[in-house]
């Protein structure tokens, strides 16, 4: 028996009408706030990610699954959404259309990573950008949709931790200092951090090594050294934050693991949910777009986890409102009788060419044991026939909700589930 691979998993009928859920809530914020779909390959060319995730970041050197395809070329799954989205407005040339661009996607991702609770190797982001203003309203705007979505799932206890990074005009006076901190206290780093002091200090704050993350407590922040652009880009985001009433704190320590990013740093965390704490997180990435080759364009984006969301949805108690299936039963009172099965496979087909979401049985099952199917399956109404109603052209119609049961002229069924479709939703 081959089983799916460590660190992927199915997403089962039952648990499916959640993702179906929250992906629906998703489409709907980006389409309030603005952001139009895109649907990029799952793999592209690995140097899209050297170049637009940068080779010293962790996802580059050990998570990627990378591998050479038949023409010998290396491709790599995406293990996240922007750097296509980016290769994507390049390629097709959206820095002509009116700026900003806003685009957003959801689907799978893929890295190599240690499995547990809400990670996986496969896993699903909803990602969104804006491409193509420095204006720290489009900041708040992106942080204002994360946040949105998020509670408006219900989520409670969230925390929107918020940090500037600087510009390549005042980090590298930040990351000398950082250098200057950590050199002494070198033999007390972990071996990655060590690596790291030369290679991408920056990384050196969010170690989760204990030892590290004790050093960091004493480190210089990059607030004290931000530009003038940078602190009055970040000013003026806190005062948008603060006008939405978001409410967020100032982590110095927040970096993130990409190289790529300018400006506003943010993640979502919430208490409680473990080694995972991180729900969702984004940035500016002011150099990226350049650095993937094409025009000097400015753009933020976040990405928020759904794993991860469905597991705080769990853990907070949250019941999503699982859809109202309004399923017909189409029942033969005998399922051995092959001009009863005729009549209810033409009603069964006649409903759904109308629009109803209809079922039969195909098991040749008794009638009581046809009615606890349509039990299982949820169904709102049972339509019945027997030989009695197949003689007089008529069906028994029988309400699940409340166990009544009418004779109806087989002529008037469509009218009346119309008629009472537009009652109930009325
Ligand atoms: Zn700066
Ligand atoms: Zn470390």
């Amino acid at each position: 028996m081959v089983k799916a691979p460590r660190g992927t998993r199915d997403l089962m009928p039952g648990e499916i009408e959640q993702w179906q859920f929250i992906e629906k809530a998703a489409r709907e914020i980006c389409e309030i706030y603005g952001f139009r779909e895109i649907r990029t390959p799952i793999f592209e060319h690995t140097e899209l990610f050297l170049r637009g995730i940068g080779d010293t970041t962790d996802i580059v050197q050990k998570e990627m699954y990378t591998f050479d395809d038949r023409g010998g070329r290396s491709v790599t799954l995406r293990p996240e959404a922007t750097a296509a989205v980016v290769r994507a407005y390049i390629e097709h040339h959206l820095d002509s259309q009116p700026q900003p661009v806003k685009l957003y996607c959801l689907g799978p991702m893929f890295r190599y990573d240690r499995p547990q609770a809400g990670r996986f190797r496969q896993f699903h982001q909803f990602d969104f950008e804006t491409l193509g203003s420095h204006d720290p309203a489009v900041d708040a705007e992106i942080i204002g949709c994360t946040w949105d979505f998020l509670t408006s799932l219900g989520l409670t206890g969230l925390n929107m931790e918020l940090n500037s990074v600087g510009c390549p005009d005042c980090r590298p006076f930040y990351t000398e200092a950082l250098r200057q901190h950590y050199r002494p206290l070198q033999a007390s780093l972990c071996e990655n951090c060590r690596v790291r002091l030369e290679q991408n200090p920056l990384r050196l704050l969010d170690c989760k090594v204990p030892q590290c993350h004790k050093l960091a407590a004493g480190a210089p922040v990059i607030t004290d050294f931000l530009c003038h652009v940078c602190g009055s880009h970040f000013e003026k985001l806190q005062e948008y934050l603060r006008l939405l009433d978001i409410p967020f704190h100032l982590n110095p320590e927040l970096v993130r693991g990409l190289d790529y990013y300018t400006h506003t740093a943010f993640e979502v965390t919430l208490e409680g949910l473990g080694a995972q704490s991180s729900l969702a997180g984004g940035g500016r990435y002011n150099n990226l777009v350049e650095s993937c080759g094409g025009p000097a364009v400015p753009a933020i984006g976040a990405a928020i986890g759904l794993e991860r969301v469905l597991l705080a949805l769990e853990q907070q108690g949250i019941d999503l409102p699982l859809p109202e299936t309004g399923l017909i039963f189409v029942a033969a009172a005998d399922a051995l009788s092959e001009p009863l099965n005729r009549e209810t496979f033409c009603l069964l087909m006649e409903l759904r060419r109308s629009g109803y979401a209809a079922e039969k049985d195909y098991a040749g099952r008794s009638l009581k044991a046809q009615m606890k199917q349509a039990g299982r399956l949820g169904a709102r109404w049972c339509v019945i026939v027997g030989p009695d109603e197949l003689k007089e052209h008529k069906v028994l119609l029988r309400d699940m909700l409340l166990g009544t049961q009418i004779s109806v002229p087989r002529q008037g069924l469509l009218d009346l589930l119309a008629d009472m479709q537009n009652r109930e939703a009325g």
